[in-house]
């Protein structure tokens, strides 16, 4: 089925219209520590404000367990949207409250406190659903960062609308054409670089991935398990021993299908990842047990960049190494730098990937950023995301 999109959602002016945005930005001592996912959602805002509507904004913020929590107030958002948006945006201290209509008579935009102060969020519950609906005609989803939860204000309340009635917004909608373009017949060669900490989170974007890629690199903690599957010692170095098997699943996938699979062939090696005092090069195989792994190596580094350079689509998730720490960042910045001059697709989707990107100021070179890092994994294993199911129903 179609996802219906924004420009097609037909609706008079003064509609009332419930928009979920994914505001959950990180907060710092009660100021936005980082308003990129704010700055993300105000296309679809403005383009709703052109067209007349008047529109509760919503968002979960942060690890709230379904009761009010100061720290995880939606408040200091309010401020900033108000600067953003250059006239006051009310904040209403209760997500389900009945002001929010009085509200709306007198303001076009009001930003509803933590979705996740109410335990019904979560729960995909269909009473809090119908409450946080109550009074809206319409429904915009812009979330695209909560895409993979069935929580009530992405599932259960588009459930309440039928599609005439609702709408992917424009961050959601520019996610899913490009992660499809990935998922989806990608152009060939097709290379994926899979990193971060562990395979035991990867397994499922893992093996969607060997089924359409040319190429795939890994590197980072989790190639540290690969490394111990064809049994080289690995030091100190973080491993799951539990996940042996599933790197060495993936190995004769890589056979069988006629994928060509990269692991790093030397790697940057430290005593210790907080102020280490011996940092050294070492060939895949040789790592000294009191060493551990923290980066890939030049050689490993060239031959990353060079397997990135003719694909016509790459996606990258994980970073290749402890890129947190400056010394240790180099394989990371070899990758980031690889996609940045591929003239092919190239897509970054997850948490920390995207970080290293920003950090090399390389976001603008990319073809496309994912603002989901969890969402963005799960939409790479094929699975329709329950948010985008609810848009399309
Ligand atoms: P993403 O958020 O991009 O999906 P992950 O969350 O899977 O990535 O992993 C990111 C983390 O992996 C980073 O914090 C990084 O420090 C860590 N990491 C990468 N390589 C190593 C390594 N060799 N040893 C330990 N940690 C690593
Ligand atoms: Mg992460």
């Amino acid at each position: 089925m179609k996802l219906p999109d924004l420009d097609s959602l037909s609706f008079p002016t003064e509609s009332r219209i419930l928009l979920r945005l994914d505001l959950n930005v990180p907060i710092h001592e009660g100021e936005v520590a980082d308003d990129s996912r704010l700055i993300a959602a105000l296309p679809t805002i403005r383009s709703l404000l052109d067209r007349g509507a008047r529109m509760a904004l919503c968002s979960h913020l942060g690890k709230a367990a379904g009761a009010p929590d100061p720290r995880f107030s939606l408040g200091p958002v309010a401020a900033l949207l108000s600067r953003e948006l250059g006239f006051e945006v009310p904040f209403v201290q209760d997500c389900l409250s009945g002001k929010r209509g009085s509200l709306l008579d007198q303001h076009r935009v009001i930003l509803l406190e933590n979705l996740r102060f109410y335990p019904g969020e979560k729960k995909n519950d269909t009473g809090f659903a119908e409450a946080l609906a109550e009074g809206f005609s319409f429904y915009v989803n812009d979330a695209f960062g909560t895409a993979h939860r069935a929580h009530a204000s992405v599932v259960a309340t588009p459930g309440l609308f039928d599609r005439a009635h609702k709408a992917a917004g424009k961050l959601m909608f520019s996610e899913i054409q490009a992660l499809s373009r990935v998922v989806h017949d990608p152009e060939q060669p097709f290379a994926a670089v899979v990193g971060g900490a562990k395979i035991s989170t990867k397994t499922a974007p893992l093996e969607a991935l060997m089924s359409r890629v040319r190429t795939l690199l890994i590197g980072g903690g989790m190639a540290n398990t690969f490394l111990l599957a064809q049994g080289y010692e690995v030091g100190r170095s973080l491993v799951e021993e539990d996940m042996l098997d599933t790197a060495r699943e993936v190995m004769d996938q890589a056979k069988e299908r006629g994928v060509e699979l990269l692991l790093p062939s030397d790697y940057l090696v430290a005593d210790a990842i907080d102020a280490p005092e011996k940092v050294e090069v070492i060939p895949a195989g040789s790592i000294p047990e009191e060493m551990l792994i923290v980066d890939l190596g030049p050689e490993s580094r060239g031959r990353y960049a060079s397997a990135l350079a003719d694909a016509a689509t790459v996606f990258w998730n994980g970073p290749m190494g402890v890129f947190e720490v400056e010394a240790f960042s180099q394989g990371t910045m070899a990758v980031a730098q690889a996609m940045a001059d591929c003239p092919g697709f190239t897509v970054v989707g997850g948490g920390e990937s995207v970080m290293a990107t920003k950090k090399a100021g390389l976001e603008e070179r990319m073809s496309h950023v994912s603002t989901g890092g969890g969402a963005s994994l799960e939409f790479i294993t094929g699975e329709t995301l329950p948010a985008i199911r609810a848009l399309e129903e």
